[in-house]
């Protein structure tokens, strides 16, 4: 009964505890679409039957699909990756309980970021050396690379995208406050393009989140553009990363964000910091 001899496992290095949370990211976001599952095997079912070949179709097509991401998940989850990741946390848990550290991390982001180093080692280059300018905007199938990463990322995330993704809308609830965005790529009269994004909701934090993106510091960059509009996810009791207040002297929320530590790793790893408008540097 007490035979606990097992032996403790090495401890894992960033890279191995970063391939990890990719893999917990995957099987949240499979959760995620799964917690649709019901809706979406009734949903043909709540329109009248006026097409019965149509509706045989879509109803076997979303069981067949639900079916399949079950097993998917269930493959995942009970795959050895996944269960020797379950096994290194609760050793890991047992020697050092102290979890405060995990809730600076970031929850999403880990898939993309691990996609991303193994899809573009080329890409990697450009960002080298912290070189703010060097990101040029991506190309049409970069742009929808990750716009679809965005959206299997987090459902809650809404993106619509007109005119071949020169024109996007990107809204989500960061706690309680309804966000709206709006990306739009326009030519100039030289032929280049400018990418140019405003924040529309709520009209009360608008302006201010504006500015703060309109003074980011890639603008040409898509990615980044993104990323840090999905900073905003967090938007409610959020400290100034200057001064260390949730208000200004003006009664004014850190609406500006900027990115830090942008060069402690290979790939673009952002750090998502709030700031007060008047305590950017
Ligand atoms: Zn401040």
């Amino acid at each position: 009964m007490s035979s606990t001899d097992a032996q403790p496992s090495e401890p894992w290095d960033e890279a191995q505890c970063k391939a990890a949370l990719a893999q917990l990211e995957t099987l949240q976001q499979q959760l995620d679409n799964l917690r649709l599952t019901v809706h979406r095997m009734t949903k043909p079912l709540s329109k009248p039957p006026t097409d019965k070949p149509l509706l045989f179709s879509q109803y076997k097509q979303a069981a067949v699909g639900s079916q399949n991401s079950l097993r998917a998940f269930r493959a995942q989850w009970l795959g050895e990756d996944v269960q020797s990741l379950f096994r290194y946390s609760r050793e890991s848990a047992q020697a050092n309980p102290d979890l405060n550290a995990s809730s600076q991390l970031p929850r999403y982001g880990w898939k993309r970021r691990a996609d991303a180093s193994h899809g573009s080692a080329g890409a990697k280059q450009s960002g080298e050396n912290g070189s703010l300018s060097s990101d040029a905007i991506t190309n049409n199938d970069d742009m929808g690379r990750a716009i679809e990463a965005i959206r299997q990322e987090d459902p809650h995330v809404k993106v619509q995208t007109a005119d071949d993704n020169r024109d996007i809308t990107i809204s989500f609830m960061a706690e309680t406050t309804f966000l709206k965005f709006h990306i739009t790529l326009k030519r100039d009269a030289n032929g280049q393009d400018k990418l140019k994004a405003e924040c529309l909701r709520p009209t009360t934090l608008s302006d201010d989140i504006t500015r703060s993106i309109e003074t980011r510091e890639r603008p040409h960059d898509f990615r980044y553009l993104l990323d840090m509009i999905l900073a905003y996810k967090t938007i409610e009791g959020k400290t100034c990363a200057k001064c260390g207040k949730a208000a200004d002297q003006r009664g004014h929320l850190p609406t500006a964000r900027r990115a830090k530590g942008i060069t402690t790793d290979e790939e673009k790893t952002l750090a998502w910091k709030a700031f007060h408008r008047g305590c950017l540097d």
